[in-house]
């Protein structure tokens, strides 16, 4: 027997959040619909200029529309379940609970305390990490689960309705963006679509552990995008001591890679370079570095280790780590030290959602 279904099939699928569509899919949507093209650029314009978050607050759409697209979509953002502004430098960390009650952190940062420069938001990219890096808190949650486009841009979008400006994101928050590159990419054109977000690709900096077939990847699909590595190490075995990774991803393959990328950006890279005492803050892992970036057009960050509970590395003395700078610049290689922004804040990354497993409920604001 063949059972006839006549009510709509969107009724019966779970329903998609309408974040993560693009342009081209809500248009495609329309079309199928029998609705005029303009309707896809009214949808956007409420949900990327006018801060909607109903589709009863779309008042110039018709009510059959707007009840056929609460049919098909959901159009609730992730919520904001902690805040907490750090008293000494201004960052602001936000806790966000995503639909399935899972949560990621973000972090807002003004450069140089400065509100006419902006703000950069720091967005996540998965729940958890499977990398495992061992200076790192969200390694130690393995992967749980990787964002959907629409969850890692509706960070930004949560941190505008916040009243704050923000130019610059910067893909550095929990997880490994290239490890969910679709999405990733998905979020990245939904940033620059010209119907939603309308950025710059140079407002995007995507910051990888050194996943070599996505660095290519990036390259070809995303041009603009700034590239950030993290190193951490100038051998192949004391990369992969702090990094496990590297053990696939070898230094000749990693900088064959960024070679690449460079070729078809033009822009430099940036480097980040944890600074942890005794394992790869010493001369000649300074001097090391100096030899394996000369060549490339690029900058370092240093960033001195940010202690997580349960882990043996710390950072080391100021002196130590100006030491290290100075064997850099004297090399040619442009370097700044990283202020170790929110460290009042849990501001290493994972550190906040880590500690508030089992509180992801609280609606608390520590402001
Ligand atoms: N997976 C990506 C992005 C997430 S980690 C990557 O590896 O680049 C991004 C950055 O967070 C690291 O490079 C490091 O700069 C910073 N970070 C993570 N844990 C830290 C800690 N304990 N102390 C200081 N910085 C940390």
């Amino acid at each position: 027997m063949v059972w006839q279904i006549s009510v709509d099939e969107c009724v019966f699928m779970e329903r998609d959040s309408i974040w993560n569509q693009s342009f081209e899919q809500l248009a495609q949507w329309c079309s199928n619909e029998g609705l005029p093209a303009y309707r896809a650029r009214q949808i956007f314009g409420w949900l990327y200029a006018k801060n909607a978050t109903q589709w009863e607050q779309m008042t110039d759409l018709p009510q059959s529309l707007r009840q056929r697209l609460d049919e098909c979509y959901t159009v609730d953002l992730p919520q904001i379940i902690h805040h907490r502004t750090d008293r000494e430098d201004g960052t602001e960390k936000l806790l966000i609970q995503l639909v399935d009650g899972k949560a990621v952190e973000t972090v807002v940062i003004l450069r140089d305390a400065k509100e006419e420069e902006g703000f950069t938001v720091c967005v996540s990219t998965q729940v958890g990490c499977t990398f495992a890096c061992r200076f790192c808190a969200t390694g130690r949650m393995g992967l749980v689960r990787d964002l959907e486009a629409g969850e890692i841009v509706a960070q930004v979008l949560l941190v505008q309705r916040l009243g704050k400006a923000v130019k610059r994101v910067v893909l550095m928050g929990m997880g490994e963006p290239l490890h969910n590159y679709e999405n990733v990419l998905a979020a990245i054109r939904l940033l620059c679509g010209e119907e939603s977000l309308n950025w710059s690709p140079r407002r995007i900096t995507c910051s990888t552990v050194g996943l070599v077939p996505e660095i290519y990847r990036l390259a070809q699909d995303a041009p603009g995008v700034k590239l950030a590595v993290s190193l951490h190490g100038t051998t192949d075995q004391k990369r992969a001591e702090i990094v496990p990774i590297a053990e696939i991803y070898t230094l000749d393959r990693l900088f064959e890679a960024l070679r690449y990328y460079h070729e078809r950006d033009k822009r430099r890279i940036s480097f980040e370079y944890l600074l942890i005492r005794g394992v790869n803050d010493g001369i000649r892992d300074a001097h090391r570095l100096v030899d394996l970036l000369r060549g490339l057009v690029c900058h370092v960050n240093l960033i001195p280790n940010n202690r997580i509970p349960k882990s043996e590395f710390t950072h080391p003395s100021r002196q130590v780590i100006t030491r290290f700078a100075q064997i850099l610049k004297d090399g040619g290689v442009a370097v700044t030290i990283r202020a170790s922004k929110g460290r009042g804040i849990s501001g290493a990354c994972g550190q906040l959602a880590t500690e508030s497993r089992g509180r992801e409920s609280a609606t608390t604001t520590d402001v």
